[in-house]
């Protein structure tokens, strides 16, 4: 099908506009319902609001199939940006949109959007036949995938789908990704006057020193990569610092090797603070569950013959980075996420091509088909 370039552009140029941090979605869901029930297709908000305390929950929006029994499809995209979007000179200059520099572009995850809106607006317009369709936009992704998670995932028919969410341009695919674990360190020590009484001081922050001094950071093998990404505390210059948090994150590909770091964080932060007089509080949280798509897995199947048909090399990543590709495939929904283009997101640069998103679209037309 051939796709004027025009109204995709308009589209993703409207919903960039407007402003929808994280946990506060508010105005770009209703633009959305608006868009959507004036097409006559249902759309429900979930209650993720209340569960994570924003201001919006994810729209889920459900479409019958036309003239196919084929199960239903999922196609999902993050309403929320990383920073605001209030405020948006888009420029368009050879073939290229991005801001005039002083916001982000939005088109993490705006493009995404705009994507799956033109393709439900053309269903509306042009005969053809397509699958069942469940489209889900999701809140609070950039904060950590909050909204995927409050999804209940129970009332969703769709066993497998696409996430138009991966910032690599068209022929790209997360195929893996490894497990991120996310920890948070409390040295204990005890304040005391640094000058008149510091022998009374157990400080905190040479315990904190002494215990991370060797733990490994960065690339550490071909599998994992970890960071101490936050150090906070401390009081005054003659105070002697009671309490130093840390955190950080080790992420991995090898379920064996996340554990035994996990382990020596524990066994060596415990050992030093106590050998200093100190303590530590550690608390682990699950990042986001890895996952491994494979070649014969249909739903990467049609998506390769889909890119093949539009003249791309499907190129399957391997990528280090979340999104809520984890938490569909960690839920049984088998989810690929696809490469729309949206470069240098999360930066002033941030800019997108127009033929990505025009070709985004003919992606997304053709994976719909009763028959792709
Ligand atoms: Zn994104």
């Amino acid at each position: 099908m051939e796709i004027n370039s025009e109204p995709i552009v308009e589209q993703f140029i409207e919903l960039a506009r407007i402003d929808g941090v994280s946990f506060k979605e508010r105005q770009i869901a209703d633009r959305i319902m608006s868009k959507v029930k004036s097409w006559n297709y249902e759309c429900i908000e979930d209650s993720a609001a209340q569960s994570i305390g924003g201001n919006t929950g994810n729209l889920i929006i459900r479409i019958p199939g036309k003239n196919t029994s084929a199960p239903p499809l999922l196609l999902a995209a993050h309403l929320d940006t990383v920073a605001s979007t209030s405020g948006l000179e888009p420029v368009i200059r050879d073939g290229i949109i991005s801001s005039d520099g002083s916001t982000i572009l939005g088109a993490d995850n705006r493009a995404g959007i705009a994507l799956i809106l033109y393709t439900l607006e053309l269903l509306t317009k042009k005969q053809f036949d397509h699958r069942p369709l469940e489209i889900v936009f999701t809140v609070a992704e950039e904060k950590g995938m909050y909204g995927a998670r409050a999804l209940d995932f129970g009332a969703l028919r769709a066993k497998e789908g696409y996430i138009l969410d991966c910032s690599r341009r068209p022929g790209a695919y997360v195929a893996t990704t490894p497990t991120a674990l996310d920890f948070n360190i409390a040295f204990l020590g005890r304040a005391s006057h640094a000058a008149v009484s510091p022998e009374k001081g157990i400080n905190a922050l040479s315990i904190a020193m002494q215990a991370l001094c060797d733990f490994p950071v960065g690339r550490i093998d071909g599998d994992t990569v970890a960071n101490i990404g936050s150090i906070k505390g401390g009081h005054a210059t003659n105070v002697v610092p009671d309490r130093i948090e840390v955190s950080g994150e080790i992420r991995s590909f090898d379920q064996t090797r996340l554990n035994e770091l996990r382990q020596l964080l524990c066994e060596k932060t415990h050992h030093v603070a106590e050998k200093m007089g100190g303590k530590i509080e550690i608390d682990f949280k699950n990042g986001f569950t890895g996952f491994k798509l494979l070649p014969q897995d249909p739903v990467v199947q049609r998506l390769e013959k889909a890119l093949r048909k539009l003249g791309y090399t499907p190129e399957p990543l391997v990528y280090y980075g979340g999104s809520d590709a984890n938490v569909f495939n960690n839920k049984h929904l088998t989810a690929v996420n696809i490469g729309i283009g949206a470069s240098n997101p999360h930066s002033h640069q941030e800019f997108i091509h127009i033929k990505d998103l025009v070709d985004g679209a003919k992606l997304v037309l053709d994976l719909v088909r009763k028959d792709a």
